[in-house]
């Protein structure tokens, strides 16, 4: 574990009392990318996980793109979008997932992700895992691998990590 990046992360993220809704404390990382040289430090540490044992990155909407192609950049790999129902073109493929009220769709443009290539699912933040887990869904329907999960943070109360077991993936995160 890289601590002085665990500290300088802790000190730069905000934590938003009740936002979206009572109750949550939102993580808001918007102040990294304040300070090129933190982002570049967030960087070295996810691509240090992932050199050598994926083929492509697939990043989730939004956040995840926003270290997702620079890992790929890092790492000489293809960077593939995982996006909300209804922004890509045809042809695509999709997957359900429940949410705590009703459900959602997440999707990926067909035939970027070629069968039996190892994955890094991306994103900035792992909650309940929900979405996480509908993204690994949607490589394993495509025959892709998913072979490592990555966060900025996990928030370990809501046992998303638990949720990621099936996959049989290796996981990491610098913040929980
Ligand atoms: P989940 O599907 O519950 O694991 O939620 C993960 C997604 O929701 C990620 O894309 C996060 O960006 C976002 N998210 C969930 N909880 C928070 C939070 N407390 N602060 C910031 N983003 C969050």
């Amino acid at each position: 574990m890289n601590q002085q990046l665990v500290e300088d992360l802790e000190k730069t993220i905000e934590n938003i009392p009740n936002f979206p809704k009572e109750g949550i404390q939102f993580k808001d990382i918007t102040p990294i990318f304040l300070n090129p040289q933190l982002y570049k430090d967030v960087i070295k540490d996810l691509s240090a996980f992932s050199r050598d044992k994926i083929d492509v990155v697939c990043g989730i909407e939004s956040r995840g793109y926003l270290f997702g192609i620079a890992i790929a950049v890092a790492l000489d790999v293809p960077f593939i979008l995982i996006r909300k129902k209804g922004k890509l073109p045809p042809p695509f493929v999709g997957q359900k997932y429940d949410l705590e009220y009703g459900s959602a769709e997440i999707e990926m443009r067909t035939g970027q992700l070629q069968p039996g290539q190892r994955v890094l699912i991306h994103d900035d933040l792992l909650a309940t895992g929900g979405t996480t887990e509908a993204a690994a869904l949607l490589i394993e329907k495509q025959g892709g691998v998913v072979s490592q999960f990555s966060f900025l943070i996990a928030l370990k109360d809501l046992a998303g990590e638990e949720r990621l077991k099936k996959f049989n993936a290796e996981v990491h995160q610098i913040l929980s």
